[in-house]
């Protein structure tokens, strides 16, 4: 036994983590169901450091030091559970198995517990940063127990994305907190994705700029606040042309969005949580939307709003609006995220340090920027921080940009653009801002046809109003 870790699941992603392992001086055992793969990663990438293959699950046991820490990377759902199940008999007591795949985290909860009563630990990991981080260095999102991270988490953290020295790679918290954490952050990547893809529409339609110019607006906006990874290749989309036809590659995409299942993952998750993650879910939503083409057809032609243009000038104006009400939006959006991650750990008894969640997606991962430093470093200031927003400097930037911001959804409603995201965002901001709700309303509606009590703002109790006899005094129930 000379392979201090093993890699069973040898397509894109484990056969670059494997390799990543391999590169970062780990001797890896490399295993997969189909043994040409194992063959062709031994041919192709053998040479880059120490490979052990082993065609049979025996064979890459034996091969594994003890205690054997084996990294799973098969297709989520139950192919996991056929493997874990194939493996699990031929392990020991204190082993080790991480999943690295994309796997529900209630799930990741259920395998744990299962094989902890074996005492095989068990950690569901989230992995960011698709095929070229898995090679290069993704984001790691390690659940399961301390002491398995002590084991495991130098090298994690020697094979993920380093930022400022810091490794992207953190212990999240127990069983499932890791692919909760991984669930969210792909969440927050269809918000981001959402919400520059509304910009991109407002800029060519109401800005009047072709692709390429916008292509040129996100290189700027990549300059500044909103420096990212999804801003970047933003831009690098846009200025693409089709070599077919010469169109802009946009122009030649069927506009039907389609997903892996991880916002909707998100969404769903929320709404048990009580998480309001609006700009999550609307843009989980924009893409269910854009797939629906009978529902299309049926709207298609239906009178939308004016078709004003813009001067030049004014096109240039509304460009800085725009970036407003998207940083603003991405906020909001964040903002979000975070809070579900806290309301995660709330119900789940999981203790996750936020700061370290941002700090992890500095690099590596899809959503990764220079933003995320920023939320690292008010957590770090104040561990407590119960919303970006309650941070003097984010607080700032949104009272600079809530004008503007207004003004974008104003105009996009005007010219009957669709923008789910900044809509949702703006109105987060405004119902979490505002002293009075109508959901005083919605409390008088409930108590009327159901009888579902409400609370005074004057006195403590709860209260039932007679509303079918005038006259008789409320009841306070609680007493
Ligand atoms: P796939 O999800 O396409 O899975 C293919 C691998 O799973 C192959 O090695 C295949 O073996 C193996 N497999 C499938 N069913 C079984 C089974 N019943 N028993 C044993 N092995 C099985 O591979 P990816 O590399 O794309 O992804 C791996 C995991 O990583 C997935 O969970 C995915 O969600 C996750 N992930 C993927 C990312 C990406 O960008 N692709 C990013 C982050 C996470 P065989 O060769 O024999 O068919």
């Amino acid at each position: 036994a000379s392979a201090q870790i093993g890699v069973t699941g040898l397509a894109v992603m484990g056969r670059n983590l494997a390799r990543n392992f391999a590169r970062n001086g780990y001797t890896v055992a490399v295993h997969n169901r189909t043994p040409a793969r194992t063959r062709a990663l031994v041919e192709e990438f053998g040479h880059e450091g120490a490979f052990v293959p082993a065609e049979s699950l025996q064979d890459f046991v034996a091969a594994l030091e003890r205690p054997r820490r084996l990294l799973i990377m098969v297709k989520a759902g139950g192919p996991t559970d056929e493997v874990i199940g194939e493996f699990a008999p031929l392990l020991e007591a204190g082993d080790m198995i991480i999943d690295g795949g994309n796997a529900h985290f209630l799930d990741t909860r259920r395998r744990e517990q299962g094989l902890r009563e074996l005492g095989i630990h068990f950690v569901g990991s989230g992995v960011s940063g698709g095929e070229e981080g898995a090679l290069h260095g993704p984001s790691i999102m390690p659940g399961g127990s301390a002491e398995s991270y002590a084991v495991l988490g130098p090298m994690l953290e020697k094979i993920s994305a380093h930022v400022d020295g810091d490794p992207c790679c953190t212990h999240i918290g127990t069983d499932g907190a890791g692919h909760f954490v991984k669930m969210v952050h792909n969440g927050i990547e269809y918000a981001d994705m959402q919400l520059i893809a509304e910009a991109y529409q407002l800029l060519r339609e109401v800005g009047g700029y072709a692709p390429a110019e916008i292509a040129e607006i996100f290189r700027r906006w990549n300059k500044g606040r909103l420096s990212s990874y999804l801003i970047e290749i933003t831009a690098e989309v846009l200025a693409h042309t089709d070599a077919d036809t010469g169109k802009p590659f946009v122009d030649i995409v069927q506009d039907a969005a389609e997903q892996k299942g991880t916002g909707r993952w998100t969404v769903q998750t929320a709404l048990d949580l009580g998480s309001p993650v609006t700009a999550i879910a609307q843009a989980t939503f924009a893409r269910v939307a854009s797939s629906r083409a009978q529902l299309r057809a049926a709207y298609r032609g239906l009178p939308g709003g004016t078709d004003q243009e813009l001067r030049r000038h004014e096109a240039e104006r509304f460009t800085e609006q725009v970036e407003q009400a998207l940083y603003a939006s991405k906020v909001i959006a964040y903002d979000q995220g975070w809070t579900m991650i806290r309301d995660g750990a709330a119900e789940y008894g999981w203790d996750i340090d936020l700061g370290a969640v941002a700090r992890i997606w500095r690099g590596g991962c899809i959503i990764r920027a220079a933003f995320l430093d920023r939320i690292r470093a008010a957590h770090a200031a104040d561990p407590g921080l119960a919303s970006l927003l309650a941070e003097d400097t984010f607080a700032a930037e949104l009272a600079d940009a809530q004008v503007p911001w207004r003004e974008v959804v104003a105009v996009a409603a005007h010219r009957g653009i669709p923008v789910p995201a900044f809509s949702a965002s703006l109105a987060f901001y405004d119902t979490l801002r505002s002293a009075h709700l109508p959901a005083a309303l919605i409390q008088g509606l409930r108590d009327f046809f159901g009888a579902h009590t409400y609370h005074r703002t004057d006195r403590p109790g709860s209260y039932h109003t007679h509303w079918a006899e005038p006259g008789r005094p409320e009841t306070r129930t609680d007493q």
